[in-house]
């Protein structure tokens, strides 16, 4: 029987172009301790991408055989063309080593790992949705990123209206405004969790 006390899952989330991507990157650099966990995703590699360490880059096929095998811990359809979604067995396996995870996925994933931990007993899961200082300044990254057209960026930006009235099922929430200050105050969420029952 392990002795180990679970570390905490910490789930990130937000609007599109909010910067979680950035954040992610921040937190695999600066936080060796955290686990990242690996999407499987549907979608092609960009160049500079590395299987099994941005991504987990999958066939429809392959997808389809996760899922079906439950898998999954959640999974989506993120802007209506690419599936992705997390494997369960390495969050589980990191968890129970006492290694804190990081979820980096959108807002109905997080919806569905909401629902998934009411079932997975005595583990300690936190919430984080990561916001734009404004709604102006998701605009302007949006735009400044320049990886969509106007037709989809369009759409991104109705779509990032509707999210940023999501905040609101999160426990915490981290304005976006400087990456390195970002980052580091979801650390602090993230290791800073509470000890088990009973230590106060
Ligand atoms: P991108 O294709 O730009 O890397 O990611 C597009 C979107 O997919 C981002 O909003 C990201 O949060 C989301 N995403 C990445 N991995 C997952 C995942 O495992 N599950 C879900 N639901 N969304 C994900």
């Amino acid at each position: 029987m392990s002795t180990t006390t679970p570390a905490r899952l910490t789930v990130l989330a937000g609007p599109t172009a909010v910067g979680k991507g950035t954040v992610s990157a921040d937190v695999r650099e600066r936080y060796p301790q955290v686990w990242l966990s690996v999407s499987a995703t549907t979608r092609s590699p960009r160049p500079g991408e590395v299987d099994g360490v941005h991504y987990r880059f999958v066939s429809h096929d392959e997808f389809d055989r996760l899922v079906e095998a439950g898998e999954m811990l959640e999974w989506a359809v993120v802007h209506g063309k690419n599936r992705y979604g997390t494997p369960r067995g390495p969050v589980e396996e990191k968890l129970e080593a006492g290694v804190p995870v990081l979820l980096e996925i959108d807002l109905q994933g997080a919806r569905q790992v909401r629902e998934a931990v009411q079932s997975m007993d005595g583990l300690d899961a936190c919430f984080v949705f990561l916001a734009p200082p404004s709604f102006a300044e998701l605009e302007r990254r949006l735009v400044g990123r320049g990886t969509e057209g106007p037709e989809e960026r369009a759409r991104r930006l109705r779509t990032a209206h509707v999210e940023l009235a999501a905040e609101s099922e999160f426990d915490v929430t981290i304005v976006n405004d400087e990456v390195h200050r970002a980052t580091d105050e979801l650390m602090s969420v993230m290791l800073c969790a509470p000890g088990p029952p009973g230590s106060a």
